[in-house]
């Protein structure tokens, strides 16, 4: 039997959005409307509308829809913005934010990924305003910057400087930050001079590897 997926998909976002305090429409409506289905490896769809991150290969994992969620709405966006996701994975989340902002930069480490994330984002007809790069994104992407919105969706040891710096003032960046095992997810916003950062909730992200990630 095929599974209904978008009565899986209402049901995510009133139990684990909603209920759970995710109040921007715009990102209840965009994780309403895109069909995570297609950004799970075939054998593990049914697995598609859970709380949990699912491994999509390669020792990685698609978030859990909440952290998802949470990232996104803590850009704020509005729908003009320039943004960078760091680690495509699946392109899930880069979808997410295409559908709530103007255009997405999204770049991947493992090439493997970046195809899968690609042909994904195509097939669900969502790569019009998402753009997948191969390379390391623990030093952002100087040649698009800078950016409305930064999100990482992989853990760093410390705030890479140069995402900051890649950053518009008064633009936010949300990143885990912390031990290979546990994080915070920080939320930092460019200042004229410097940075303000807030400490979000505790977290467990896959590590970012790269020049500015874990060796
Ligand atoms: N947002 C993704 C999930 C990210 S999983 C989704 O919605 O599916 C984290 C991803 O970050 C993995 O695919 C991993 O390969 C990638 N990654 C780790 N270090 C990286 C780096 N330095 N640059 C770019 N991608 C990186």
């Amino acid at each position: 039997m095929i599974p209904d997926w978008a009565c899986e998909r209402r049901r995510m976002v009133e139990e684990q959005l909603r209920r759970r305090g995710i109040k921007d429409e715009r990102v209840l409506a965009a994780m309403l409307e895109i069909p995570r289905q297609e950004f799970v490896p075939v054998e593990l769809r049914v697995l598609s509308y859970q709380d949990d991150p699912i491994d999509i290969g390669c020792g990685q994992t698609i978030s859990q829809p909440y952290m998802t969620a949470l990232m996104a709405q803590s850009l704020e966006l509005r729908g003009t913005e320039t943004i960078l996701d760091v680690g495509t994975g699946s392109g899930y989340g880069a979808a997410v934010l295409g559908a709530l902002g103007a255009r997405v930069i999204s770049i991947e480490l493992v090439p493997n990924l970046a195809e899968w994330a690609s042909r994904n984002l195509e097939r669900t007809g969502r790569a019009g305003n998402v753009q997948v790069i191969t390379g390391d994104g623990s030093v952002g992407y100087p040649q698009a910057a800078p950016y409305d919105a930064i999100t990482v969706g992989a853990a760093a040891p410390e705030v890479p400087a140069a995402l900051v710096d890649q950053l518009r003032v008064s633009s936010r960046l949300v990143i885990p930050v912390g031990t290979r095992q546990d994080q915070s997810l920080m939320i930092i916003t460019r200042k004229r001079v410097g940075k303000k950062t807030r400490v979000g909730t505790q977290c467990r992200f896959v590590p970012l590897r790269g020049a500015e990630g874990w060796r």
